[in-house]
């Protein structure tokens, strides 16, 4: 059984931070990572003690809500909050960043930016990353953590089976591996 690659391990993070949003159009999730350790994290939220989306509704102005702050946004303030440099680190994101975001994500020194779906890619912020030598990647969240461990229970028990002596695994093996989608993806 291989182990998740790292790509999807800070993904899925920034999915499960995304569902502390408490914003209704969109909820994001961000992490941002240092030599392969989360340093910071955020979603899109209102400022702490501020009134909630959730509750009153959007604030929308010129087709934005503007009363959260981004969540890549909160992830670098949470790194200005608590003296934690971003300088060469990287951001997993779990939408394309805004022209806002890009630039503060810019200007934070961070090197990449990995996201994992299309949100109205600003040419401009794509433009603002190539010019700033940021590489940005896409990284489909392939692995569900509970979906994971479910993965890994029938693959134990399948090789469980076989040191016992059990032949005949091959067609149960399909099977799993169909209904897992196993990604093929690993040590990256
Ligand atoms: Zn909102
Ligand atoms: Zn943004």
């Amino acid at each position: 059984m291989g182990r998740i690659s790292w790509n999807q391990y800070f993904m899925a993070q920034s999915y499960l931070l995304k569902s502390r949003s408490t914003c209704e159009r969109l909820a994001v999730g961000a992490v941002v990572v240092r030599d392969k350790r989360m340093i910071a994290g955020g979603y899109n939220g209102s400022v702490t003690g501020g009134v909630h989306c959730i509750d009153e509704g959007c604030y929308v102005v010129g087709g934005h809500c503007v009363r959260t702050i981004h969540a890549e946004m909160n992830a670098l303030l949470q790194c200005s909050k608590f003296g934690v440099a971003t300088d060469g680190a990287e951001i997993y994101v779990t939408h394309f960043p805004c022209i806002h975001c890009t630039k503060a994500i810019i200007q934070a020194g961070i090197k990449a930016v990995y996201y994992s779906e299309d949100y109205k890619n600003d040419p401009y912020a794509i433009e603002l990353l190539q010019q700033a030598g940021v590489r940005t990647k896409k990284v489909l969240l392939q692995v569900d953590p509970v979906h994971y461990e479910q993965q890994q229970l029938v693959s134990e028990l399948l090789e469980e089976l076989e040191s016992q002596g059990h032949s005949g695994l091959d067609g149960w093996k399909k099977k799993a591996d169909r209904l897992f989608h196993v990604p093929t993806e690993q040590k990256s």
